[in-house]
């Protein structure tokens, strides 16, 4: 069985779809812990999974892109529905695809803007976790200013030639297949110039080379390209037209960081904000009134935020494509992570400096190391918040005087 064989469904025919799906494919032991809420058995259970074999069936069943159409290996329904699926897949605890740059940013943006050739080839692996995706936009030069970036593309009959370095690009490492975005035209004005690829991480040419954070994690890399040859038939839009087609990409990283494409709010950064209340009430943190009005206040954001994002999942579904208001829960999102990564280390106190999220003391260092990411990835809280003045409230454009000049006159460093 998949998402949806017949007529449209209602939430409740959705969910019991959902749910019989999971009792069928998942190991019996995993369904009778989530029944129990035994969470000892379900960590016993857990081994008889295999990550990769099991996002494979995720996603052929259609439950790990649910709005894709159905053609490109989605399960064809509407964004409201899509929460029915994942509060499903949320309450079962199942294991989920971490091909997020791909999922949420690089198949919207072949949706837009690719082939059917492309769609056909690249969406359905993309969504069974065959093909892992990373984005090649942000290099040593730029990241706020992403536009003028270094890295050339040139044409040489039906290839392109490219070369030059990115960096910061998470799960280069692992990837099939990147998004690059690179200048070809150096006499244009930097947002004019650039024209957007499907380029092959394998490709000859490809070097990446994994950089360590504070968590000890390698998850982002530097990549250098070397006369890498990219067919003309994997370019997304037309040649000089790469911003309007990076802006659906960046468009949808903003909604897949806010956490708008997930089942919301709660479910954010290091954990629910209800399981940090409850440890609080068990260590006696609770009957502090500082303490206790923080974790309120944490309450009412992590809600404020589940519910803009619904605003958002509803104003998509009436078919408006993702805009500025991913930018309100990006910004939102990650200044609240953040207080709360701080809020978990002061209810915990020593039990904090445990590793693992999972440790049996229930504290998570880690998470509030990761955490100080979440204002400078994706675009940083100070770009953030120029674009809420610019295209939401209407302020005065920052000035920007290398806009017009064509970009090989713009100073540079590198
Ligand atoms: C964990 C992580 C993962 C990432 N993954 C990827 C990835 O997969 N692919 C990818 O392409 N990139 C990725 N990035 C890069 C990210 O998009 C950039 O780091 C970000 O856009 C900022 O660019 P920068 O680091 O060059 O900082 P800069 O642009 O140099 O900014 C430095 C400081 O100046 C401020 N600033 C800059 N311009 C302005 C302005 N106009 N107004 C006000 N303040 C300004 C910034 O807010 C910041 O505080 C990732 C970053 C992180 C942290």
């Amino acid at each position: 069985m998949t998402v949806t064989e017949d007529a449209p469904l209602t939430d409740e025919q959705l969910r019991d779809r959902v749910v019989t799906w999971l009792r069928d494919n998942l190991p019996a032991p995993w369904v009778e812990a989530i029944d129990t809420g035994d969470d000892q058995l379900l960590a016993r259970a857990r081994p008889q999974v295999e990550f990769n074999e099991w996002c494979a069936r995720l996603g052929e069943a259609g439950w790990a892109t649910p709005t894709w159409p159905r053609e490109y290996g989605g399960g064809g329904l509407e964004p409201g529905q899509a929460r029915v699926v994942n509060e499903e897949l949320s309450r079962y605890k199942v294991p989920r695809s971490f091909n997020v740059i791909g999922i949420g940013m690089g198949g919207p943006t072949i949706m837009q803007w690719g082939s059917e050739e492309l769609k056909h080839r690249y969406l359905p692996p993309m969504a069974q976790h065959k093909e892992i995706w990373c984005q090649l936009f942000s290099e040593p030069g730029a990241g706020s200013d992403v536009a003028g970036l270094s890295t050339r593309a040139e044409r040489d009959g039906d290839e392109w030639v490219v070369n030059g370095q990115k960096v910061w690009t998470t799960l280069a490492h692992v990837a099939s297949f990147g998004m690059l975005v690179a200048r070809t035209d150096p006499d244009a004005p930097k947002h004019k110039g650039l024209t957007y690829f499907v380029v092959d991480m394998h490709a000859p040419g490809v070097e990446v080379r994994p950089l360590k954070q504070m968590t000890g994690d390698a998850e982002f890399n530097e990549v250098f390209l070397t006369d890498v040859r990219i067919p003309d038939s994997h370019r997304l839009g037309p040649v000089g037209e790469g911003w309007a087609v990076a802006t659906t990409t960046l468009m949808n990283e903003r909604v897949a960081l806010s956490g708008a494409g997930s089942s919301g709010g709660d479910n954010v950064g290091g954990g629910p904000v209800d399981a940090l209340v409850a440890a609080a009430k068990a260590g006696g943190a609770w009957s502090d009134p500082v303490l206790r009005q923080r974790l309120v206040q944490a309450m009412i954001e992590s809600r404020v935020l589940k519910i803009t994002n619904f605003r958002s999942a509803a104003a998509r579904k009436s078919g408006r494509p993702a805009g500025p208001e991913g930018s309100i829960t990006k910004l939102f999102q990650a200044e609240h992570n953040q207080r709360l990564q701080n809020l978990a280390v002061d209810v915990l106190g020593s039990a904090a400096l445990a590793w693992d999220q999972n440790s049996p003391v229930g504290g998570s260092v880690r998470g509030f190391l990761r955490s100080r990411a979440n204002t400078i990835e994706g675009g940083t809280s100070e770009v953030m918040r120029n674009i809420l003045g610019d295209r939401v409230l209407g302020l005065p454009r920052e000035p920007d005087p290398s806009r017009n000049a064509p970009w090989k006159d713009i100073p540079r460093s590198s």
